[in-house]
C-alpha cells in the first residue's frame, strides 16, 4: 500500500492531518514537546485513495542530545517505509531554523517530498508563509489547513504520480 510519512517539527499540525485522513481520532494530540516519540500508523483515505499513514514525532525537539538522536533515528526508520514524504511547516508561525535544518537534510534523501504549509486558512498569513516556504528549495509549497481540511485535493494531485 502507498505509504505517506508525515514529518515536521512539533506543533505544525502533523497529528491533525493524520487524524483527519484516518477519519477517526487515533493519534494523541499533545502540545508537550517530546511526549509522542514513537510513530503511529494507520490506514486512511486521501479522497478515494486508500493509503498507509505514518505520523512521526516532532523532529529534533528534544530534551537532550540522546533524545534528539533517538528521534532522528526513528524518523530515518519511518522514511525507509515511505513512498512519499509530507514535510509540514507552519504558515502562521513562519519558517524556523529547525525547518531549514530539516529541509536541507530532506533534500539529500531520495524520496518524493511534498512541502505542505499548514494553518493556511487565512489568506494573508498564507501568502507570507508560502513565500518563506518556497525558499526552502523543496519545490512549490502546498497551502493547507489540516484543521479545516483545505488542500487535500491538491495533495492528492501532487502525490498521484507516485501512487
Ligand atoms: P503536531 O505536533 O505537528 O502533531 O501538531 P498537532 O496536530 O498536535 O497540532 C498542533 C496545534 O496546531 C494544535 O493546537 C492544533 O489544533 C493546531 N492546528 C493543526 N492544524 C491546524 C490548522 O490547519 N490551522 C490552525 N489554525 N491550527 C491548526
Ligand atoms: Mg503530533
Amino acid at each position: 500500500m502507498f505509504t505517506l510519512v508525515i514529518i515536521g517539527r512539533p506543533n505544525v499540525g502533523k497529528s491533525t492531518l493524520f487524524n483527519r485522513l484516518a477519519r477517526k481520532q487515533m493519534a494523541i494530540i499533545d502540545d508537550t514537546p517530546g511526549v509522542t516519540r514513537d510513530w503511529r500508523e494507520t490506514e486512511g483515505w486521501l479522497l478515494d485513495k486508500k493509503i498507509r499513514l505514518i505520523d512521526t514525532a516532532g523532529l529534533e525537539e528534544a530534551f537532550d542530545d540522546s533524545m534528539r538522536g533517538k528521534m532522528r533515528r526513528q524518523t530515518e526508520l519511518a522514511l525507509q517505509e515511505a513512498d512519499a514524504v509530507l514535510f509540514m511547516v507552519d504558515g502562521r508561525s513562519g519558517i524556523t531554523p529547525m525547518d531549514k535544518h530539516f529541509a536541507n537534510w530532506l533534500r539529500r534523501q531520495d524520496i518524493p517530498t511534498v512541502l505542505a504549509v499548514n494553518k493556511c486558512e487565512h489568506e494573508n498569513a498564507a501568502a507570507a508563509g508560502l513565500a518563506e516556504a518556497y525558499a526552502l528549495g523543496l519545490g512549490e509549497p502546498l497551502p493547507m489547513s489540516a484543521a479545516h481540511g483545505y488542500g487535500l485535493d491538491d495533495l492528492y494531485h501532487m502525490l498521484s504520480p507516485y501512487f
